[in-house]
C-alpha cells in the first residue's frame, strides 16, 4: 500500500491540544508515511524538530511566517543558523512567503525576510515551502532572482503561473481545497504542473476536503485530495499517493 506523504502540517495548533500525539501514534500506524511540519516562528521551528525526534518519518522545518512578520526577530537569520545543528530532519526552510491578504503587515519588511530566508535557503542547499497570499507578482520576482529549490504551498494562482513555477524547477502543493465542486481552477493548475510536480498536503488544522469540508483536518484525509488529483491525471487514488509522496520525497531529499 502507498502511504501519505503530507508535506504541510501543523500540529503544534491548539486545535490538536488534546489529542495530539495519540493521533500522531494512530496515523502512522495506518495510511500516512512521512509528515512536514511546517514551521511559522522560532517555538513552532522548535517544536518540529523536537517531535522529529519521536517519530520516524516525520520531518521539519524552520522558518519566520509572513503573517509573523511583526514579530520576527531582527536576528532571525542568526537564529536559523542556530537551529540547524539541532536536527538532520530539517529538510525545508520555511513557512516563508508573502501575504497581502490583510492590510495590517508592513510589506516591505515582508519582502526583506522572505528574501533573507530564500537566501539562506539556497546558502544550505535547502528547499523552500512558499506561502504566497494576494502576492503572486512579488513572489514570483524573488523567485525568480533566487531560483530557489521548493513549492509554494496550497496553491491557488492560476495555471499560467503554476506554469511559470514548474519552469523554474518548483512544485506546487494542493490541500482539500481542490476536492471542493467549484475548486476549478485548482485544478486547472494542478494538471498544468504535471503529475510529477505535484504534492499532497493538509495545511492542518485547515482546508479539509470533501466530504470534512469545514472540520479539523488531519494527514489522514489526504486520500481524498489524492482521488482528486487522480481524477485530474487519470490515475487512480492509490497511484496518486504513490507519485505525490515520490515528489516529496525528491525534493525534500528524503
Ligand atoms: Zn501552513
Amino acid at each position: 500500500m502507498a502511504l501519505i506523504f503530507d508535506s504541510h502540517c501543523h500540529y503544534d495548533d491548539s486545535a490538536f491540544d488534546d489529542d495530539r500525539f495519540a493521533l500522531l501514534d494512530e496515523m502512522f500506524d495506518g495510511k500516512v508515511g512521512f509528515l512536514m511540519h511546517a514551521s511559522v516562528d522560532e517555538k513552532s521551528a522548535l517544536y518540529g524538530i523536537d517531535v522529529s525526534k519521536k517519530y520516524e518519518n516525520y520531518y521539519t522545518s524552520i522558518g519566520f511566517h509572513p503573517e509573523n512578520c511583526g514579530d520576527t526577530p531582527d536576528d532571525f537569520i542568526k537564529r536559523l543558523e542556530a537551529l540547524l545543528p539541532l536536527s538532520d530532519k530539517i529538510k525545508a526552510v520555511g513557512e516563508i512567503g508573502l501575504d497581502y491578504h490583510y492590510e495590517g503587515y508592513d510589506r516591505q519588511k515582508q519582502i526583506y525576510i522572505f528574501e533573507q530566508q530564500v537566501e539562506f535557503a539556497n546558502r544550505h542547499s535547502l528547499p523552500v515551502i512558499v506561502h504566497s497570499r494576494n502576492a503572486t507578482e512579488d513572489t514570483m520576482e524573488i523567485l525568480n532572482r533566487h531560483r530557489p529549490k521548493g513549492v509554494m504551498h496550497c496553491f491557488s494562482g492560476s495555471a499560467e503561473t503554476a506554469k511559470e513555477v514548474i519552469s523554474l524547477g518548483m512544485y506546487v502543493g494542493f490541500t482539500g481545497v481542490i476536492t471542493f465542486k467549484n475548486s476549478k481552477k485548482a485544478k486547472k493548475a494542478c494538471a498544468a504542473a504535471g503529475k510529477d510536480r505535484v504534492l499532497l498536503e493538509t495545511d492542518c488544522p485547515y482546508m479539509a476536503p470533501e466530504p470534512y469540508r469545514g472540520q479539523r483536518s488531519d494527514s489522514r484525509m489526504c486520500d481524498k485530495t489524492a482521488a482528486a488529483i487522480g481524477e485530474i491525471f487519470g490515475i487512480s487514488p492509490e497511484e496518486a499517493i504513490r507519485l505525490t509522496s515520490e515528489n516529496a520525497k525528491r525534493l525534500f531529499n528524503i
